[in-house]
Order: structure tokens, then sequence, then C-alpha cells
């Protein structure tokens, strides 16, 4: 392993050794390492059962995580380490999951149920790796290959096929041709997977190296999961500001954003809502007014039903909905006031996506793009007022001068950071206490 593997997880696989069993790191850490990649987990198989694992175990604390699929956590150190028995598996009888399965001593047998040949590689800490089906050619051509053939590895388990999409992107890797093929004659069960699992999938997706070009190479398996993004495929963008039509420059933008979750599934639907939106000039010009409204409940509808957190709804919504306001150095501080400098970066990112998405006279303005989020880094270094927490007064200064604790005090302060804001006022002590004195007197003569 290029990895220096964690002391816990070679102790373990030393004592089920100890204990005359075979054992070894199996999976995705294999296939991590071998990549390059630093594995973020390690899982043990082993051909001991679960009773004989815990016997091994005896002065460690065991959890039966799947006990039922043969596998354990022991807390080794303070890590938690997984281990499960060779296996394999029964008859998959929902497309989904074995109906049971069997514990086995053959480690080839264990490797052979495993997805993807770069999935079904193992490793002894004496013996090196064990790759029976070819994983480390295919990694090294960075190629996703079933184990055994694609049409009953995806009739077997349909969340398969969203595997395969994940590591295409995740990895950059191609879809090897016969796979590919299965995959899509098979897409409508990609409905039976869960919604929790779909989710999962989807996230890694597109935070992958390349989720544009997967995508693009399968949007008909994305479209069962997601029917509501497929008005966006040949959808037409006839305009001197286009030069893709919808399902392209949606592409182009993803492609062109970090691999941040929000900014990313902001670029996917910030146009969902066009096909909704669309209405035609006499000479076939496409206008898509008040699109922006129709995304944003289109996204929030399907990040909804995909059970994403509240919050992070809120996010990508609100990127969605913001993704076409024209932002100028005028407008910046209301701007970054409104959403917080975080949340304005990420639809600086969204937007620049977008614009460079256009056709090239219009790209040509993500240089203005990019010279405002400049600009508002800089501001925010510079601790311009931006939030009630950066106002030169507070409530307990105004309390000290006369006010008492109610909604008027938060009005008066929310006034108070409008006009420092918009330039009418300076940040400054003094000037700002002497306006909400001011104000407050006339509260008190019934003018406010
Ligand atoms: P990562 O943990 O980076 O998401 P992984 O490949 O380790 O990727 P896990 O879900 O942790 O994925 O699964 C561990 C291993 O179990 C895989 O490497 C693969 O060998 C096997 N595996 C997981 N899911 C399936 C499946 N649906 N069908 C067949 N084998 C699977
Ligand atoms: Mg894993």
């Amino acid at each position: 392993m290029r990895f220096p593997v964690p002391g816990p997880i070679l102790e373990a696989i030393n004592r089920l050794n100890d204990g005359g069993h075979e054992a070894y790191l199996v999976g995705g850490c294999v296939r991590d390492d071998y990549l390059g990649i630093r594995p973020n987990d390690y899982d043990i198989c082993t051909s001991a059962y679960p009773e004989q694992t815990k016997a091994c175990f005896s002065n460690e604390k065991t959890i039966d995580t799947g006990i039922r699929h043969g596998t354990l956590t022991v807390l080794l150190d303070g890590n938690s380490i997984e281990i499960t028995t060779f296996r394999t598996d029964g008859p998959y009888l929902d497309r989904r999951r074995p109906d049971h399965v069997f514990f086995t001593l053959s480690l080839a047998e264990d490797l052979e149920r495993r997805d993807f040949t770069m999935n079904a590689m193992a490793w002894h800490p004496s013996s090196g790796i064990v790759d029976l089906f070819g994983g480390r050619e295919d990694c090294d051509n960075k190629l996703i290959r079933c184990v055994g053939s694609p049409a009953k590895r995806f009739n077997e388990d349909a969340l398969r096929i969203l595997r395969a999409l994940r590591f295409a992107s995740v990895l950059d890797f191609a879809i090897e041709s016969y796979a590919l093929a299965a995959m899509d004659e098979r897409k409508s069960s990609v409905k039976r997977v869960s919604i929790e699992r779909i989710t999962t999938e989807l996230n890694l997706l597109l935070t992958g190296l390349n989720p544009a070009g997967v995508i693009r190479q399968c949007p008909r398996i994305l479209f069962e999961v997601l029917p509501l993004l497929e008005p966006m495929y040949h959808c037409p963008q006839r305009s001197v500001f286009h030069c893709y039509d919808l399902w392209e420059h949606t592409l182009h933008a993803l492609k062109d954003t970090p691999p941040d979750l929000s900014v990313r599934w902001a670029a996917l639907l910030h146009d969902v809502g066009k096909p909704d939106a669309i209405t035609y000039d006499a000479d076939g010009t496409t206008h898509f007014r008040g699109h922006q409204a129709i995304s944003t409940r289109i996204a929030g509808k399907i990040l909804t039903e995909l059970k994403q957190p509240t919050a992070v709804i809120k996010e990508i919504t609100q990127l969605v909905k913001y993704h076409d306001e024209r932002i100028g150095p005028d407008n910046l501080q209301q701007w970054l006031c409104k959403l917080g400098q975080p949340l304005f970066g990420k639809l600086m990112l969204l937007q620049r996506a977008d614009m460079g998405s256009h056709a090239p006279h219009v790209a040509v303005k993500v240089k203005d793009i990019d010279a405002l989020a400049e600009r508002a880094q800089e501001m925010a270094r510079s601790g311009a007022c931006l939030s009630l927490s950066d106002l030169a007064v507070d409530g307990r200064l105004l309390v000290e001068h006369g006010f008492s604790s109610g909604p008027f005090l938060g009005e008066t302060l929310q006034y108070l950071l409008q006009r420092v804001i918009s330039g009418f006022e300076k940040n400054d002590r003094e000037a700002l206490l002497s306006l909400a004195v001011k104000r407050l007197s006339e509260h008190r003569q019934g003018r406010h």
C-alpha cells in the first residue's frame, strides 16, 4: 500500500491470522490506495465466522452492525473497524438486495460478488494485492468494468447502476461499453433504490471530477431519478445571448463550477424552469421571462423529494432564485449583507459558470463577475459593515440612551444598518447614536 495502513487495522488483521483465519483489506480502501488517493476508511474481510471473529477480540467491545450479513464492528484502541465474513450472495429477488447470504471460506468467492473490478481487490500485509479480475489494469486504463456479466450484475442490484455513474464522475473514469449498454437497458430499475441511497449517489456524482461528462453520456438514467429535468433536454435557446441549447448550457455551467455541493446542484437546476416559461417571437427567438421563480419552485420540489437537509435546500434554492440578479459595485454591499459572505461567494461561482456558458460576447463578462467577487472579498477583509454585529452601535447602547427593549429597538437597529449599507451614514458611534435618539423622540411624538 502507498499510504501507511493505520496500526489498529494491521493489529486486527494479525489477530484474525493468529486465530487461524484468513483476513484482508478489501474494496474501496485497496482501490483508492492503488489510485494514490488516501483511503477514508478500511474494511476487513475474513474467513472467520462472526462468532470466531468475536473470539479473536474477546477483550474488545464488538457491535453486531450487520451480523445477518456477517459484518461486525470491533472497537480497537478507540477505532471502530468493520470486519465482514467472506460471503456469497443468495438470490436477488427485488433487484436490490440478496434475499440471504452464505458464508464461505473462499476469498475468491467473496471478491466475485463485488460490483466492479476496481472494487474487487484485496490486500494482505505479507502477500500484497490479490487481484483476480484485472482491477489494477482497469484502474490503469481508468475503466469501470463489472465483475462478470454486466446484464446479470445490474439485474441483481439496481444500485450498481448509480454507483457506476458515481464512480465515473468521482474518479473521471469511463464506463466499459457492455456495462454502459446493460445499464441503459435496465435504467428504469433505479427507481427501486431507496431515496436516501439515490440522494447519496447523486451528491457524490455531482461533487466528483466529471459530473457534466457523465450526465451528458447518460441523461436518460438521470431522468429516471430526476424526471423533472427531462423537459430541459433539447429545449431550444434561440437568441443572440446563447450558443447552446438549454441542456448543453446547463452541462457547461455545471462543468465550470468548483466541487461545492450547493453550487453544483444550483448549476444543474438554475434553469430547470425555462421549459415552462418559454415563449417564441414570430422569428422563432426564444424568451424565458420569469423562469427564475419557476426554477426555484421546481428545485425546491426536487430537493425536498430527495430529502436533502433543510439548510442545503435553502442554500441551493436561494442560489437558483438569484442566479440572474445583476449585481454591480453599486449594490454589492446590499447583496453581501442580504446573503452573507459565504453564500454570496457561492452565488458568484454560479453566476460566473452561467455567464461563461453563454454566447462568446456574453461570456466575456465573466471577468466582471471575477472583479466583483474579488471586491466583495476585499470588503469582507477590510471589515465593511455588513450585518448588525458590524454596526458601531448595539441594542444595549440604545437602551442606555432611553430605548426600551422591544420591536422598535430592533427596527431602529435595522434602519441604522440600512443607512450605513446604502452609504447615507458612516458607521460611526456618535453619528448613529444621535440619529437613533432623534428617531426615538419622533417615535414618542407618534411620528413612526
Ligand atoms: P466509498 O466508500 O469510497 O464510497 P466503496 O467502494 O468503499 O466506496 P462501499 O459502499 O463502502 O463503497 O462498499 C465497500 C465495498 O463493498 C465496495 O468496494 C464493493 O467491493 C462492495 N460493494 C458495495 N456496494 C456494492 C453493491 N451494491 N454490489 C456489489 N458490491 C458492492
Ligand atoms: Mg467504503
